[in-house]
């Protein structure tokens, strides 16, 4: 209201109800949060073809009393907002690693190597995340080798301490993965600037990769500056065996997505169907988990 004009800004109802809904959801998310509502759900990134669950992607869900299921694509913005999400992402990243070092000491060798946890760029802007992570470590009595943060190339750049964070977490000896990759304004430049561990090629470019053209093309060249940068790629929303077997070709061995298993509270480790045609090995996952 300070410039000439803004003052004058015409009400808008449909702005107005969005920003009561907003602190509406707000509200009721810091009730959630007391009351336990919230979950974290666990979706297998698979080392393809052998089938071994290599890692787990941690995503938070919201079991609301009435609305139901709300997605994390709608909440998780009004908490960034709100400045919720530094109390509730730090309780996702309890619960992920307290998971973690419990599969680690029930399953051992059949235990995934690595938990990864998304975290906004609320929690990686401010100046007291990377103590908040080693205290977590701590307490949950997990290695720092077996969490990886996926940050997205937005939340790296709105600045703060974000950058200095992501070497802090490095130093601790946490993995730094770069969500939704390919999809920002400066994905390439931001390779030169920031410490990257893992790359996980978005959706879009997984979507068409079994047809000629651009999509299989631009796969093709991410997995090349991944493994010439000495980081690893993780093919993100693999939906399809033909989709898993154009990525095997072009060189990938990380597969995520619907085509082995939607994120789940108690995931099986067991091994993941394989190729299109051939045996699966459904048997094997019965096996690996009696009763
Ligand atoms: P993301 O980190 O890129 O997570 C991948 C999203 O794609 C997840 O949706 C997952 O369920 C979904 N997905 C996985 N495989 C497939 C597939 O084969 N096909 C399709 N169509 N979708 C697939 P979800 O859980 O609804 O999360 C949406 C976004 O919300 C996440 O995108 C992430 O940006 C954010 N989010 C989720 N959990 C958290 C969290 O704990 N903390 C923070 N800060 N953000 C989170
Ligand atoms: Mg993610
Ligand atoms: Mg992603
Ligand atoms: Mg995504």
């Amino acid at each position: 209201a300070k410039r000439a004009g803004q003052a004058y800004r015409r009400w808008d109802p449909a702005l107005d109800e969005q920003s009561t809904g907003h602190a509406r959801l707000g509200a009721e998310m810091r009730i959630a949060l007391d009351t336990g509502q919230f979950q974290v759900v666990y979706q297998p990134i698979v080392a393809y073809p052998e089938g071994r669950v290599a890692a787990v992607e941690a995503l938070v869900r919201w079991e609301h009393p009435q609305r139901g299921t709300v997605s994390p694509a709608q909440f998780v913005p009004v908490a960034e907002q709100n400045g919720l999400i530094i109390e509730l992402g730090a309780w996702i990243l309890r619960t992920a690693c307290r998971r973690m070092a419990r599969w680690r000491a029930e399953l051992g060798g059949s235990a995934p190597d690595k938990v990864s946890v998304n975290v906004s760029a609320r929690q990686l802007a401010g100046p007291g995340f990377a103590t908040t992570v080693a205290d977590i470590l701590a307490e949950t009595g997990l290695p720092p080798h077996h969490l990886a943060v996926e940050v997205t190339e937005t939340s790296v750049f709105e600045g703060g301490q974000a950058v200095t964070t992501l070497h802090e977490l490095r130093k601790i000896g946490v993995q730094i993965a770069l969500d939704d990759f390919g999809t920002g304004h400066s994905s390439l430049g931001l390779l030169q600037t920031v410490p990257v561990d893992i790359l996980k090629v978005d959706k879009s470019f997984v979507d068409n990769v079994t047809e000629a053209g651009r999509h299989s093309v631009i796969a093709e060249a991410l997995i090349q500056i991944s493994t010439e940068l000495g980081m690893t790629a993780v093919a993100e929303g693999v939906e399809t065996a033909e989709q898993a077997d154009a990525l095997h070709q072009l060189g990938y061995t990380l597969l995520q997505g619907y085509h082995f298993s939607r994120p789940l509270a108690e995931p099986d480790f067991g091994r993941r169907p394989t190729t299109t045609g051939g045996m699966t090995t459904a048997a094997v996952v019965g096996q690996a988990h009696p009763g």
